[in-house]
């Protein structure tokens, strides 16, 4: 069953005198129980699709499209409903907890603030609570009165996933929830995600360059390439057979594949490439590809890959 479903969604900011089209025609679904991963090089936009989703964005942003949330578009409720939906509907653990987390509130306080402020629940009761979610994750409930600077990268990640998980939210958004961790703290979080999320019966969208971890947890993967979901597909498919020449090549840059590096530089968002945006650096590249903008068309195993290689006069899905 569809929980969410994001339809036409551009994002577009201004930095200086540029116009930053940092998301565009973006659709996508997720449905109940899926973990779906949103993987790309850094600066392709994936991060700005969790703040749209949660409608987290700075006030020069221009949003435009639907994101249907329970037949309600985030995208025209007011911000008294929707921060009754952060959290308690849709929860996010953001990128960096080290920046994200308060230098100045114990770890405790601030997962109690999350029940104080969506369940109105007294200190005592916030308590208690918040020493069951911290259990949870793996932290001693006796170090809620320590401070973030306190927690060691993996300890400070765990205390964001307390956060995200703490009003057992339908939707889980994670930011690159391994960003900057060691291979062992990576996969202690790894597990731990996981564990959470499929035990909860929860959805998940997963933000992440790291392929590794998009391998081990999800069920499908869209791929962004300069704003645009490029190909979208099961994780299996995806994985054994990419389709998109993009994909090709970022998947063939895994360790264990080779680490072959991608040639030319990624587009900027504020001037991308006309027609196909990745043509400066497509080895298979056409001269419709310079000119004319390719839409998502079905590959022979069911993928959908924005890639002029796959049209052969098919509709478009
Ligand atoms: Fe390469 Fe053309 Fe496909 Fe773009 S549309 S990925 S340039 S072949």
């Amino acid at each position: 069953m569809s929980l969410l479903k994001i339809e036409g969604l551009r994002v577009f900011f201004r930095s200086g005198d540029r116009i930053v089209k940092a998301n565009n025609s973006i659709n996508l679904e997720v449905t109940d129980n899926e973990i779906i991963g949103i993987i790309g090089e850094t600066g392709c936009g994936k991060s700005i699709l969790g703040r749209a989703i949660m409608t987290l964005l700075s006030d020069n942003t221009e949003v435009s499209g639907k994101i249907i949330y329970k037949d309600k578009d985030l995208l025209t409720l007011p911000e008294n409903k929707l921060r009754d939906i952060r959290g308690k509907n849709i929860g996010i653990i953001l990128q960096n907890p080290a920046a994200a987390l308060n230098p100045v509130l114990s770890i405790g306080n601030q997962i109690s603030e999350v029940f104080r402020y969506h369940e109105k629940m007294s200190k005592q009761e916030a308590k208690i609570k918040t020493a069951g979610i911290l259990e949870m994750v793996g932290i001693d409930p006796d170090r809620a009165g320590e401070y973030p600077h306190q927690f060691s990268g993996g300890m400070k990640q765990r205390a964001m996933i307390a956060m995200g998980m703490a009003l057992s939210p339908e939707i889980l958004i994670a930011d690159e929830p391994t960003k900057g961790l060691d291979p062992e703290t990576k996969d202690i979080i790894v597990t731990l995600l996981q564990d959470l999320v499929r035990n909860r019966n929860m959805s998940m969208i997963l933000i992440t360059h790291d392929l590794d971890v998009a391998e081990k947890m999800c069920d499908r993967i869209a791929v962004m390439y300069a704003g645009e979901i490029i190909e979208l597909a099961s994780a299996q498919d995806i994985l054994a057979e990419p389709g998109h020449p993009y994909t090709q090549v970022l998947l063939s840059s895994l360790p264990k594949k080779g680490l072959r590096s991608i040639s030319g530089e990624s587009p900027s968002l504020s001037s991308p490439p006309s027609g196909c945006r990745f043509h400066p650096r497509c080895e298979y590249a056409m001269d419709i590809c310079k000119q004319d903008h390719p839409d998502m068309f079905f590959t022979d195993i069911g993928t959908e890959v924005r890639c002029f290689l796959y049209n052969g006069g098919q509709d478009q899905p």
